[in-house]
């Protein structure tokens, strides 16, 4: 269905028995599910989907070893499960992340840990090898369920060296732990939107259609690409829109103050000599004032982050210099003789994590559990999905439908826990299978292995359906970045909703944050979506300009300066 027959059809027939705010990762998993239990649901951005704090995450699918510090135990165990289902449900997009903490000392920050354990107030700046292995003796502990990695080892000074020649020489002893990371976090909620439409009729997902007021038993809701009111009238509200819930609440008539938003940005830096370095290892490292940063390896660049910033306005959050260089000098804290400059930085984001209200002092030690809080206008409830994490998505919208279903009077018939994900579903489990998937795919539509594989990467098991749909034009490359192909392009824009050229190239690809992003890319991309979404030569030409200011002012690409610009 088109986005203007769906909105045609919510015009038509607006009892739903769900409307769902915001398809963030929340919103998306509670849509999901919901669908999965054949229920009436109606899901709503007001923007495109995952574009808010669901795109600017570490992309860590982790247990919270830091919470250990905190004493949050319902909550790493929690994350622990959630992470090892997570590698069986989507294990296309969410893979094992062997992640290694440097040690600077034996005894270090054993008074404050245990000050902090029992919930007093102390700063952790040096974590030594003691403490460091009675937390990782713990997350090994939360982490057998359905365990999915190895456990925990330690490196002495001697194997440190040989493993990571050009980090600091002050590290005693390395910890290596295993985690996981999300390398497609955008495609993966529009997978969880897709799996519901495809699961029940009665589902019904619109973007760019805002919820904006509340009158007479019904929500109203703002086309934000027409400003068009329509009103929709729900049995049940969920407000999912993360940092902007009390602002959801506001406009429902009901104002609250559930949250207390920090601001975290990270940036991709270009510099191949730390990449290697790395050997596809995250590196979890306390800066100097304590603060836990990482770095990864992120498709051909690595990635870096993060800070923890109060902030009260979550709109247009952008990364600032001084967080970059923040940033950058804990880096060189790790590796002091690699060359790590601002030039490096080829991409950056920013977002709001939409934490609980709280009176900590360091946005770092209020919690990152979630809650659901009721509230009521009229007669309609509100369920407010505060806090949480993109790891525990499921874990939450499970806890949520649960709640619902019990006050629409319904039983589950359907568990989440061991549901796949989109393109995870059928997705090779050994290199044999992998090897065959790629022969198999490479034969059926005529493409080389290698570019088999890569769409395997991309899409999972799902890459049928992207190659099925593409027709004729799936095996011709684009002029301007060849791994990728015309009618794959066209089958995104046509099957995923997409509505700008910004959803084509931050959300429904992964172009922009792998470094790939060309005035010349942006173009032929532009042209592609004229014709598929029949854009007069007008809006191209806007989309065009918009893609452009938002990659230079809100990510930092460094675009040359263009016939483009001129026209803006
Ligand atoms: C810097 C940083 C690092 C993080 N790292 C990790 C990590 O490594 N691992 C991890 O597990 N978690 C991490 N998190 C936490 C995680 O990203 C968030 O908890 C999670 O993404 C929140 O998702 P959400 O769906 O609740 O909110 P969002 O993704 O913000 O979704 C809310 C949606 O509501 C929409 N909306 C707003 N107003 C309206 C309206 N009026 N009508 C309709 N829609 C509306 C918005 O457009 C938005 O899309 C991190 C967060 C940050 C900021």
């Amino acid at each position: 269905m088109t986005r203007e027959a769906a909105l045609k059809d919510l015009r038509e027939t607006p009892r739903t028995q769900v409307l769902v705010i915001g398809g963030g990762v929340n919103g998306a998993a509670v849509f999901r599910d919901l669908a999965l239990q054949g229920v009436d649901c109606v899901l709503v951005d007001s923007g495109d989907w995952c574009a808010g704090t669901s795109a600017a995450p570490s992309r860590l699918i982790h247990g919270g070893l830091k919470y250990l510090e905190t004493g949050e135990f319902r909550l790493v165990a929690e994350s622990t499960r959630e992470r090892n289902l997570l590698l069986g449900n989507a294990p296309h997009y969410v893979r094992p992340l062997p992640s290694v903490v440097p040690i600077h000392s034996y005894l270090g920050g054993l008074l404050a840990s245990l000050r902090r354990f029992f919930g007093g107030k102390a700063e952790l700046v040096d974590r030594g090898l003691l403490i460091v292995e009675l937390g990782m003796v713990l997350y090994d502990l939360f982490g057998a369920r359905h365990r999915a990695m190895p456990l925990h080892r330690f490196a002495l000074r001697r194997k440190v060296r040989r493993t990571f020649p050009r980090i600091n020489s002050s590290v005693v002893a390395t910890a290596t732990y295993y985690d996981a990371r999300v390398s497609h976090a955008e495609r993966l909620v529009f997978e969880l939107i897709d799996d519901a439409l495809r699961a029940h009729a009665g589902a019904r997902a619109i973007n760019y259609l805002a919820a904006t007021g509340f009158a007479g038993g019904r929500v109203q809701l703002t086309d934000r690409r027409t400003q068009a009111v329509l009103e929709v009238q729900p049995d049940i509200v969920v407000n999912a829109a993360g940092p902007w819930i009390d602002r959801v609440n506001h406009a429902l008539t009901r104002p609250t103050h559930y949250i207390g938003g920090a601001k975290g940005s990270h940036v991709v830096l270009d510099n191949p000599e730390l990449r290697a370095q790395l050997r596809d290892h995250m590196i979890y490292y306390g800066g100097s004032d304590g603060r836990v940063c990482l770095i990864y390896p992120f498709f051909d660049h690595v990635l870096l982050g993060s800070t923890d910033i109060p902030v009260k306005d979550p709109d247009s959050v952008v990364c600032d210099p001084d967080e970059t260089a923040y940033m950058l000098s804990t880096l060189r804290d790790v590796f002091p003789d690699i060359a790590i400059t601002p030039e490096q930085v080829i991409y950056h984001y920013a977002g709001v994590r939409p934490l609980p209200q709280a009176d900590a002092t360091a946005p770092g030690d209020v919690t990152r559990d979630h809650s659901l809080e009721k509230n009521q206008v009229a007669a309609l409830p509100i369920y407010s999905m505060v806090g949480g994490k993109w790891t525990t998505f499921r874990a939450f919208a499970a806890e949520t439908t649960d709640t619902i279903l019990t006050s629409l009077g319904r039983k589950r018939h359907r568990t989440t826990e061991f549901e796949p994900i989109g393109g995870g579903r059928g997705f090779p489990k050994s290199d044999g299978e992998r090897i065959d998937w790629i022969a198999r795919f490479s034969t059926q539509y005529g493409v080389p292995p290698a570019r088999s594989e890569s769409l395997l990467e991309r899409y999972g098991n799902a890459a049928d359906r992207i190659a099925t749909a593409g027709g004729n034009g799936f095996s011709e490359s684009l002029a301007s970045l060849p791994d990728y192909s015309r009618g794959e392009i066209q089958a995104l824009i046509r099957a995923e909703q997409v509505v700008t050229l910004a959803d084509l190239i931050f959300r429904r690809t992964s172009i922009a944050i792998a470094g790939q992003l060309t005035l010349a890319l942006i173009e032929e991309l532009a042209e592609i979506a004229a014709g598929a979404l029949n854009w007069t030569s007008a809006e191209r030409e806007r989309e065009t300009a918009e893609v452009v200011a938002l990659a230079r002012d809100r990510h930092g690409v460094r675009l040359p300066s263009p016939a483009v610009l001129e026209k803006i």
